[in-house]
């Protein structure tokens, strides 16, 4: 191929097909967590902690079912990954357990293949090693138990008794007594023992034990995520097993020295607000940019996002030309001249008060005012621009919104929420009204115990 050929010739990006592992964050690889570092594109499913991929910097893109999703075949999810890579980017295309076990990782990969793409596969630490470590039932044992098998309990025509000391039945949601059934048809003894393991290696595992017989004739049939383990190798299991016996810390807002040591296990809740902007008011505005006569910046970083918004809309300073540009700080002028641009008024004043007398000498009225804010617009300002006789328009480019994930964790399974800040303990009050009396809370310092004296009485 000519030089000039190899040159302009798009370059295919790389894909890996990841194993997160079934939970607790700390049981990623570290080769999983290199190339998530370094990844352009981060493809997830519902098993994985939205939680570890936000410490990512690459796009991602949520793949599972979540209500408020929208929800992707498998199909859909194979040409996604090629399409990010054909652009020439890195995937890491990242899911529960292994990719391997109950994964579609082999579906994957044979779409790779077809277009050519190149890729790695980092296993995981599937959900069946995970439960047996964090339960201290072990999968295989001397004299107990010489052999495992891993089988599916979904669709239900598909379930398999195997002929092992061991079964552990991944898929069992909604299928528990179907696969029950069909273990003791299969000629199994009524007291063969049986764990249920839900939520494996996270902060709210739960282990429900029985024999077989008794759990056919319970009545709770939906376990979720949760996996059915069969065999004698359970008669290894105890209540206060390891895991069982750490004390689950919340750290809301922040992480907390304090909690170093081994007797805790350390529950991410980032509790900050999360910056957002209102993204259909930032189109109609970058489409709408003619009804405006003048662009009055709030702040520095103010001009930042609105700069950040203009080129995504495709559009640059040529088409700001008509507007004339105004701002009442000194940083905001700065930033402006990074861009080009020396604004028409900066309006230095010492305080809002003072504003409206330099409004009036500049002679800024009956303009259309399109006003970028970060943060909190200030009312003051937009109240004397109005009162001089402007029409004002207030734009977040950058607002902080209270966190949606709402009332995320099962407080149930909680020892002790620690709060980094008086702002945590607030949104923390926003998400949850009340905290069972049997949690400590530890504030990191005076104003936040005062804020919890506030928020909860305590
Ligand atoms: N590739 C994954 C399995 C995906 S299939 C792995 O290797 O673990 C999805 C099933 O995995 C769930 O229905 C459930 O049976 C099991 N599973 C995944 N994570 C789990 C967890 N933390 N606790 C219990 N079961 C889990």
């Amino acid at each position: 191929m000519p030089e000039n050929q190899t040159e302009t010739a798009p370059k295919k990006g790389y894909v890996y097909i990841a194993g997160a592992g079934p939970g607790d964050p700390e049981l990623l690889t570290m080769k999983a967590h290199r190339v998530l570092r370094d990844a352009d594109v981060i493809l997830y499913d519902d098993l994985v902690s939205p939680d570890l991929v936000e410490q990512y910097p690459g796009e991602k893109i949520y793949t599972g079912k979540r209500k408020d999703s929208h929800h992707f075949e498998q199909d859909e999810i194979n040409q996604e990954i090629v399409r990010h890579a054909l652009r020439g980017r890195t995937v890491v295309r990242l899911k529960g357990g292994d990719p391997f076990i109950f994964g579609r990782g082999g579906e994957e990969i044979s779409t790779l293949r077809q277009h050519g793409i190149g890729y790695e596969i980092i296993p995981g630490i599937t959900a069946a090693h995970g439960a047996s470590a964090y339960t201290e039932i072990p999968l295989t044992m001397r004299k107990v138990s010489s052999s495992v098998a891993f089988c599916t309990g979904h669709p239900v025509n598909k379930i398999q008794v195997p002929d092992t000391d061991t079964i552990v039945y991944y898929m069992v949601a909604s299928s528990v007594h179907d696969v029950l059934d069909m273990v003791a048809a299969k000629g199994r003894s009524g007291s063969t023992k049986v764990a249920v393991v839900q939520h494996a290696t996270r902060y709210n595992q739960q282990v429900f034990t029985g024999t077989l017989d008794e759990f056919r004739s319970r009545e709770r049939a939906v376990y979720s995520p949760a996996l059915l383990i069969i065999g004698d190798n359970i008669a290894q299991f105890i209540e206060s097993s390891w895991y069982s016996k750490k004390k689950k810390v919340l750290m809301a807002g922040g992480e907390s020295r304090r909690y170093g040591d081994a007797g805790y296990v350390r529950i991410p809740f980032p509790c900050r607000k999360s910056a957002t902007a209102d993204l259909e008011a930032v189109k109609a505005c970058m489409e709408g940019l003619d009804d405006y006569s003048m662009l009055f910046f709030q702040n520095k970083s103010s001009v930042k996002y609105f700069f950040k918004y203009l080129f995504e809309h495709g559009r640059d300073v040529r088409h700001l030309a008509p507007m004339s540009i105004c701002t009442p700080s000194q940083a905001a002028a700065a930033e402006l001249a990074t861009y080009g641009i020396i604004p028409d008024f900066c309006l230095e004043s010492h305080s809002w008060a003072g504003l409206s007398g330099l409004l009036c000498k500049e002679g800024i009225e009956n303009e259309q005012v399109l006003l970028p804010f970060t943060g909190n617009v200030d009312e003051a300002m937009v109240g004397e621009l109005r009162d001089a006789g402007n029409k004002v328009t207030p734009l977040g480019v950058f607002v902080h919104a209270p966190q949606q994930e709402e009332a995320s964790i099962d407080l149930a399974f909680i020892d002790e929420i620690y709060f980094a800040s008086p702002g945590c303990v607030r949104n923390f009050r926003a998400m949850y009204t009340s905290i069972p009396e049997r949690i400590i809370l530890t504030p990191a310092d005076d104003r936040t115990a005062e804020e919890m004296r506030k928020q909860f009485g305590r």
